[in-house]
């Protein structure tokens, strides 16, 4: 494996393999690597030739209060497990070459960014697709690959691909989850063992709504009085947004289609944790 931090190598690197006519497979992550990501990489080096995984804390999507200074930082373990699984490429660029002094521009996926997570969290999609946009440029990827655990963020950078003709293809894989169904997350490591245990209740409350809705429910607003009912019995847990909507246009939904998504946020003492659910209808 290769590492490489500077954002012209990764290009140059990039360029030649494209020169050669190899494919590029682009996994960006944060670090701190869970099986959550590891699924996304093996599928990118399934299905492509060459597998770039970046790993950057991105401080443009943390706001004011949140979590960047604490967030885990494991750069060291992260890449004796990326060399282990035979990744081509690891970028690892700093933070002074990604937002140098002097820094201006921006990509703001209007409206999209506003809902559900983006209501608690202002800014923090404006940065993700500023971060997102600058990767794919710089390891021009011809695919790549993104967990449906954050499925907000999975609709708006299909949207800003499909806005600016971006030249790569996005797949989104599902969510892996712990053997209490859990999702995996980098933040889980915020829980103790009392909270870990109430936060069983995100993935309880979504498989519980699946099956109301199975059963035949399709008002949106009688499935999240039940799960918010659900979700408040637990006492550590609070919710932060809790909603049923198009899973393409995040809009809200009032009758269930096969279309919705089931997207929450919950807070478990200090930490949020979000999880979804699309709706399969048999019919
Ligand atoms: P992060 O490092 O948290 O920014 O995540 C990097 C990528 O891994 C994103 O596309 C996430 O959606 C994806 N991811 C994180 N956790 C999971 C999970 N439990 N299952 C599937 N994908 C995940």
């Amino acid at each position: 494996m290769q590492t490489i931090s500077g954002i012209e190598k990764m290009k140059t690197r990039a360029r030649r393999l494209r020169e050669r006519g190899k494919s590029i497979g682009f996994v960006p992550t944060m670090g701190d690597l869970h099986e959550g990501h590891l699924s996304l990489i093996r599928e990118s080096m399934a299905r492509t030739e060459k597998t770039v995984v970046s790993i950057f804390v991105n401080p443009a999507q943390f706001g004011p209060g949140e979590d960047f200074a604490s967030y885990p930082r494991n750069l060291n373990k992260d890449s004796s497990v990326l060399s282990g699984m035979e990744v081509d490429v690891l970028f690892a660029p700093s933070e002074d070459e990604m937002y140098p002094h002097g820094f201006k521009t921006c990509v703001q996926v209007e409206k999209l960014q506003d809902r559900l997570l983006g209501r608690s969290r202002p800014g923090h999609f404006k940065g993700v697709c500023t971060v997102v946009l600058k990767l794919f440029n710089i390891v021009q990827p011809d695919v790549a690959f993104f967990g449906q655990k954050d499925a907000q963020q999975a609709v708006i950078l299909k949207k800003m691909v499909e806005d600016l003709n971006l030249d790569v293809r996005l797949e989104i894989l599902p969510i892996v989850r712990d053997e209490d169904g859990l999702a995996i997350s980098s933040r889980n490591r915020y829980l103790n063992p009392e909270e870990k245990k109430a936060a069983k209740i995100l993935s309880a409350s979504l498989r519980e709504a699946q099956e109301w809705i199975e059963g035949s429910e399709r008002e949106s607003a009688a499935v999240v009085e039940r799960m918010r009912r659900k979700i408040n019995s637990e006492s550590l847990a609070r919710i932060d947004y809790l909603e049923i909507v198009d899973g393409a246009s995040l809009e809200p939904m009032d009758k269930i289609t096969d279309r919705a998504l089931i997207d929450l946020g919950v807070y478990i003492g200090k930490t949020r944790l979000i999880d979804n659910a699309v709706v399969r209808l048999k019919e």
